[in-house]
């Protein structure tokens, strides 16, 4: 008997659920946004009550409040490991702008960050000027990173005039003496940093960040020589932070421990020339483990948040107390950590396809040897004799088709021996589980007889890091799941572009390139992708010209029910042709003038051109995905 625990268990969501996802009694995806066992949404419920609302799928639901918790438990976790360790000073949080940009996730982040100074850090001279419309709490750090031109800092230290802490942090050496000039012309103080290019590096796929040949960073004789020169300009008060990044999603929590030591080296040596760095700014690098295996595979990290503080403020303490030098205040960029889970891609499933499973044969009599003799296997394949059974049934295979390039046997002879070969796999297969065959032959057939199920979404668009880069996303039915998957499939998305497929899942010992589903009936089928708030919002990108998903905010109240904050609307097809520079009336004229032109040429009636032309600009204003 499936049960509801087969299902948490075969999908792995507790392992990588952090509390906010599980399954209910009725076989529904369940989100606790708060973790509070009295305040739970039902995604299946809510799925509905959007399809009543006549929004189309694919939808991003968005819960505001998991952010609000995960900035709690790194906040929660750096005070534990202080009071612990009895570090003697605090932690601050920073969230790095770059992993989500969105307006409404910036804004939640800043308003459950309020209490716990939480800053921002930007990389560009856009996200500067979001930023800015931002309000902080008085001693929360703006931070900035990346290449910074004139202009950039222009506008960073223009800031400070309007009492902002901003710190500029010098990521790479010529923008030293054009910062300090600037400041002087401008007249303010800023907050300086350094950016130290560490021999540390993180791991993962994101281990080229860090290292001696890093993009960023200063190496050591640059250090030298830039508290050199602040100190030629008389603002060597104002150098305050020592920062460091080695990478995003860092999977090994020693890799962090050797990192932070090292920094922790850089930073008392700097404080012992008298030089007030108040600040200790360990990037970002936080993991998510996707897959739940809690191990250093690409798709997880070997540690907790509460091991990850631990371990910084181990560390970074056991080093200054060494060096006999204060303690400095802990400053993290940690932005997956704060938004991947907080939000959830649905998607509908518009059908699946597998060949020639559900077809029958009946054989009239007269049929070429060939096709015989795969009726006859089909029929006679049993436990003892499958695997002989199937090696057969690829030679058969081969010579079907020779015979038809030979031009000897007819279309629907293919055909037939097509679906016998297909349907005696299966069987294969069968007896291949109940033998626990695990041969590489198998193995692969099993992916040849999955199903591709099509979803009504672009990975591109939604999951772009896992066409990009392979990063692993949990993807688990929205309901159904008191119900035994018996159907194994793979997700292609509705581009025109073979690599637009989800085919590896999170598995806790391995990847999986198949995933266990149900069987589609009448009733529609909902997928959800998890765990995709960090980074895909933005990274995602126009393929096809399918453009962003409408999006749902959820929030739980006090009583336990459910709302929807908020509803965005995804892109139409008006909006993704004006990206890549059609614009609307453009489109229109010309349009027009060729139905004007069939009036004229054609015969068109005048009341078909009507009808013609109201039924463009409505495409024109719809969503760009299915609309089924
Ligand atoms: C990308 C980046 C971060 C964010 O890293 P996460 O691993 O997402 O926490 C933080 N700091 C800097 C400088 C970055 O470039």
């Amino acid at each position: 008997m499936w049960k509801i625990e087969d299902a948490i268990e075969l999908y792995g969501i507790e392992r990588w659920g952090s509390g906010y996802f599980s399954v209910n009694r009725n076989g529904n995806l369940i989100v606790k946004p708060t973790k509070n066992d009295a305040q739970v949404i039902d995604l299946k419920n809510v799925v509905d009550s959007l399809v009543s609302k006549k929004i189309n799928y694919p939808i991003l639901f968005r819960f505001p409040q998991i952010l609000e918790s995960q900035i709690k438990t790194l906040n929660s976790a750096f005070s534990n490991s202080i009071l612990e360790y009895k570090y003697n000073n605090t932690y601050q949080g920073i969230f790095p702008m770059k992993v989500n940009q969105r307006k409404e996730v910036i804004e939640e982040i800043v308003k459950s960050g309020k209490k716990y100074n939480m800053g921002l850090e930007v990389g560009t001279k856009a996200e500067l000027l979001a930023a800015l419309s931002f309000d902080l709490s008085n001693d929360a750090l703006l931070i900035c990173n990346g290449f910074k031109d004139d202009e950039y800092l222009h506008l960073a230290l223009n800031a400070i005039k309007l009492s902002n802490k901003v710190v500029i942090i010098i990521d790479e050496f010529s923008e030293t003496k054009r910062l300090l000039e600037i400041a002087k012309q401008l007249n303010v103080k800023p907050i300086i940093g350094i950016r130290a290019k560490l021999y540390s590096r993180g791991s993962g796929k994101w281990a080229e960040s860090g290292g001696e040949s890093s993009k960023f960073g200063l190496s050591t004789t640059e250090i030298l020589e830039c508290v050199k020169i602040i100190s030629e300009y008389n603002m060597i008060d104002q150098l305050q932070v020592l920062h460091f990044h080695i990478g995003s999603q860092i999977t090994e929590i020693r890799r962090i421990q050797k990192a932070v030591k090292e920094a922790a080296r850089v930073y008392a040596k700097i404080k012992l020339k008298h030089i007030n760095i108040k600040y200790f700014n360990i990037g970002g690098g936080l993991g998510i483990d996707y897959d739940g295996s809690k191990t250093s595979s690409d798709a997880s990290a070997n540690y907790t948040i509460q091991e990850y503080a631990n371990n910084v403020v181990y560390s970074l303490k056991e080093v200054c107390d060494e060096e006999n030098v204060t303690h400095p205040i802990i400053l993290s960029e940690s932005g997956r950590a704060i938004s991947a889970y907080h939000s959830v891609l649905v998607i509908n499933i518009k059908g699946n396809k597998n060949g020639d499973l559900n077809k029958r044969v009946e054989l009239r009599g007269n049929e070429p040897h060939i096709i015989t003799e795969l009726y006859d296997a089909f029929k006679e394949i049993n436990i003892k004799n499958y695997v002989e059974f199937y090696h057969d049934a690829l030679l058969h295979r081969e010579e079907l088709l020779s015979l038809f390039n030979l031009g000897e046997i007819e279309l629907e002879e293919k055909s037939m021996g097509e679906i016998l070969f297909w349907q005696l796999c299966e069987k294969a297969i069968g007896f291949a589980k109940e033998t626990e065959n695990k041969s590489d032959d198998f193995d692969d057939l099993n992916k040849l007889l999955s199903k591709k199920y099509i979803g009504n979404f672009s990975v591109f668009q939604s999951v772009p890091d896992f066409w990009a880069i392979k990063q692993l996303f949990p993807v688990v039915p929205v309901s159904r799941n008191n119900e035994k998957p018996t159907e194994y499939g793979t997700i292609v998305d509705i581009t025109c572009d073979s690599d637009g497929e989800i085919d590896k899942f999170v598995d806790l010992k391995d990847v999986k390139e198949i995933l266990e589903l149900h069987e589609l009936n009448n009733g529609s089928y909902y997928l959800a992708v998890l765990l995709i708030g960090a980074y895909q919002d933005t990274i995602g990108d126009y393929h096809n010209l399918f453009g962003s998903a409408n999006e749902a905010h959820i929030i739980v109240d006090e009583s336990g029910g459910w709302h929807i904050k908020q509803i965005v609307n995804g892109d139409r097809n008006c909006d993704v042709l004006g990206y890549v520079k059609y614009n609307n009336s453009y489109l229109l004229s010309a349009f027009e003038s060729e139905v004007n032109q069939a009036v004229k040429e054609c015969g068109l009636s005048k009341s078909d051109a009507e009808d013609i032309m109201n039924n463009y600009k409505n495409v024109m204003n719809r969503y760009t995905y299915l609309d089924i």
